[in-house]
């Protein structure tokens, strides 16, 4: 059964939220904090993070 997302879920769900592109381990931190580099991965420390697609499901 779908339904579609509550844009408040949606918004806690997705926004802010930046995936490893190394081990793929969700992290959530600010964009601007994303753009300035000072964010890292919390599980491998890698430093390339790329925001979280919708409707994936997984990752
Ligand atoms: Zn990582």
């Amino acid at each position: 059964m779908i339904m579609a997302l509550d844009p408040v879920v949606e918004q806690r769900m997705f926004h802010n939220v930046f995936v490893c592109m190394r081990c793929n381990a969700r992290n959530r931190a600010a964009l601007s904090k994303i753009r300035q580099g000072k964010v890292r991965c919390r599980k491998c420390g890698c430093d390339r993070l790329r925001v979280r697609k919708k409707g994936s499901g997984k990752a």
